[in-house]
């Protein structure tokens, strides 16, 4: 049967490029693709979009609660080679054991791209922990995404205005404030510097830290 592979990697990591060359390729041998995202990623609406303006039409836009064993669904992926999810870090847990059973009954490789972690260090989603449990094969992407200090990019930092913040939901939805937000690739020592240093645990744990060496 079939496996279900997840490929993680930090922001800007060439997820969404990896995806579009992967989609290119079985095009070019002329198999079936079918590109799944979930509708909370409204970047793009129904298409995903690389950082240099290649793009691709999603064939299933998930709600929220949307079941991928549906007749509908399946009508669309049934004769496909490959189901390749974009930002599958948005999908929950019983839409990534649905993704597992099609590779594993229905017998469809699946591919999933997106984070392991958001910007307070944390599992992104009880998703992306699912994922990590049952995934076949789990692979980093390259190490595309560098932090600014050279080093290889691990956390997704937050800056709300300019300021750089651990604090938050996980999805920022626009609240009519006008706060205005921004994600940084950063090193695990700089996340740290920038980051966490402020924070209480932060100072608790470098407290910790000083007291023993
Ligand atoms: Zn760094």
């Amino acid at each position: 049967m079939a496996e279900m592979v997840f490929k993680y990697s930090a922001m800007n990591g060439g997820k969404t490029l990896n995806i579009l060359q992967t989609a290119h390729s079985y095009e070019e041998n002329n198999f079936k693709f079918v590109i799944v995202k979930s509708i909370k990623d409204t970047k793009g609406n129904d298409f995903i979009l690389s950082r240099n303006g290649m793009k691709r039409k999603v064939d299933i836009l998930l709600e929220d609660n949307e079941s991928l064993l549906t007749e509908e669904n399946y009508q669309i992926y049934y004769t496909a080679k490959v189901i390749l999810v974009d930002e599958v870090e948005l999908l929950n847990k019983s839409q990534i054991k649905e993704l597992w059973y099609i590779a594993h009954l229905i017998n469809i490789p699946v591919l999933c791209f997106g984070l392991k972690s958001n910007f307070k260090g944390e599992i992104f989603s009880e998703g992306v922990s699912q994922i990590f449990a049952i995934a076949d094969i789990i692979e980093e992407i390259g190490s595309s995404s560098l932090c600014r200090c050279g080093k290889k990019a691990i956390f997704n930092a937050r800056k709300e205005n300019d300021k750089f913040t651990d604090v938050g939901p996980n999805i920022v939805i626009d609240d009519g404030t006008n706060k205005e937000y921004e994600y940084v690739p950063l090193c695990s020592d700089c996340y740290l510097k920038y980051v966490k240093i402020g924070s209480e645990e932060a100072k608790k744990l470098a407290n910790l830290v000083d007291k023993i060496k």
